[in-house]
């Protein structure tokens, strides 16, 4: 039996990507192990979105560097593995296989070829209509699920790598996304996650032709399934019709992430985001009027070339005006091939993490306000775990808010007795600006 470690880094994407690559080795024969010293195989699936990412590779495979000696295989998958293809041989001599995500689908030949002795495989084609579709999926979680609806992305924003690294967008068949999500639901999966890079702009490859929402819907009418959730939106491509779904379907979960980047045209304007802040703030206008209450989360980019004390004013405004319930900020990191490259006007470190420390305690300040309002209400969690080191169970509301709470009445977690995968409705009765509190539970 041939053993593999594999290790995954950045986001949901690259954790389902290598869902899919684990599934596939298990299927031609291989076994897991979960340290690189007992693997043959030593997997890392990669991220470049930033360079603190990317660095954080080449640092696992130095530390293990020793390890090749002892005959095992190392291979370096995912966006760094495209970005940097056969350079990566040359900073690290004991790689043998390097392969982007747009390869995937010829990974059990790559495989096939290192068996036989192959010193060095890549796969680096980015020409590809494929998606990785296997039917050998491996999944981390047995109630909630990843699915992939379209791969890669056709938009140019100046500062983003994801289009080199991920190739042009390909959506799949709603016909395949159906079965899929069926068949997870017959397995007793009652959540998932549809992905993509852009999931608004997902069109049906088949004559049926289906948008984004009609998909969105479709999923959420299938029996047994509770919760489906969605990333990532992109304004420009995000239409009132996906809020119309949210509303007319309770398992469609209130929760939309709508990345914005800034709040400054001219910053806008500079990353080619192909919106402007005006056509921003219509969206959440929809999702503040919607029925439900929608929780709306943002990506912030601060320190983008060029961007002024004015501009970075219209971001803290802006997160004041949509209140998010939660945000992911990010100092801005030139990466290789983009365009913003080209600016000149480069913001120093210092003045990058001033603004960072700023936005993020405003917006704390407003997620305590938000997570407050909670109080007193009862809320409905599907349970994820138990925390051993707090003694409370470890649930999410439809918001996709952490929802901590004991019980007395609760069984003492155990093999035989997991409050795992259900869903209760709990009394929060504390609100932190990360996480709710509750206390007791509604039979
Ligand atoms: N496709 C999604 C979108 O359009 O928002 C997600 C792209 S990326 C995986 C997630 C976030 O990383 C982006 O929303 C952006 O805020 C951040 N990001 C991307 N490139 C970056 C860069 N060069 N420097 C800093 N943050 C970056
Ligand atoms: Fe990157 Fe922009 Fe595509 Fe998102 S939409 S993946 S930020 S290029």
């Amino acid at each position: 039996m041939k053993t593999f470690y594999i290790e995954t880094f950045g986001c949901q994407m690259n954790a389902h990507d290598s869902e899919k690559v684990v599934g596939t080795l298990l299927e031609k024969g291989y076994q897991q192990v979960d340290t690189v010293e007992n693997a043959e195989l030593v997997l890392y699936n990669t991220c470049s979105i930033r360079d603190k990412a990317e660095q954080k590779v080449f640092h696992r495979l130095q530390q293990f560097k020793r390890e090749a000696g002892k005959g095992k295989v190392f291979g370096v998958l995912g966006c760094v593995a495209q970005q940097e293809g056969e350079r990566i041989f040359e900073r690290a001599p004991h790689v043998s296989l390097v392969a982007g995500s747009a390869s995937y689908t010829k990974l059990p030949e790559m495989l096939i070829q290192l068996e036989t002795g192959n010193r060095r495989v890549t796969g680096l084609s980015l020409d590809t209509t494929d998606t990785f579709d296997t039917p050998f999926t491996s999944r981390d979680s047995p109630h909630r699920a990843y699915i992939t609806i379209i791969e890669g992305c056709d938009k140019a924003c100046a500062y983003c790598v994801v289009p080199f690294t991920r190739g042009p967008e390909r959506s799949r068949t709603s016909e395949s996304v159906l079965r899929e999500a069926r068949s997870l639901a017959e397995l007793g999966y009652s959540e998932v996650q549809l992905l993509g890079q852009n999931v608004n702009s997902y069109r049906d490859p088949s004559p049926t032709g289906w948008d984004f929402a009609r998909l969105l819907d479709e999923t959420g009418r299938i029996e047994g399934l509770r919760r489906v959730r969605f990333t990532t939106s992109h304004p420009r491509d995000f239409g009132k019709s996906i809020i119309d779904a949210i509303d007319r379907n309770e398992a469609l979960c209130n929760h939309v992430h709508l990345p914005v980047q800034s709040g400054s045209d001219a910053v806008l304007n500079r990353m080619q985001r192909l919106y402007n802040r005006s056509d921003y703030m219509s969206r959440v206008e929809w999702m503040k009027k919607a029925r439900r209450d929608i929780a709306i989360t943002t990506d912030i980019i601060v320190g983008f070339p060029g961007e002024t004390e004015a501009d970075f004013n219209d971001t803290l405004r802006l997160i004041n005006e949509v209140e998010y319930d939660a945000m992911f900020i990010f100092k801005y990191s030139k990466r290789p091939n983009t365009s913003a490259l080209q600016h000149e006007d480069h913001i120093p470190e210092e003045e990058k993490t001033r603004r960072f420390t700023l936005l993020q305690e405003q917006q704390r300040s407003i997620q305590m306000r938000r997570n407050a309002r909670y109080v007193g209400k009862h809320e409905h969690v599907h349970v994820e775990g138990y925390n051993v080191a707090t003694n409370q169970w470890i649930g999410r509301t439809s918001q996709h808010k952490p929802l901590n709470f004991t019980d007395a009445q609760l069984p003492a977690p155990s093999a035989e007795k997991t409050l795992n995968g259900k869903y209760l409705d709990v009394l929060v009765t504390r609100a932190s600006p990360n996480s709710l509190a509750g206390e007791s539970v509604l039979q």
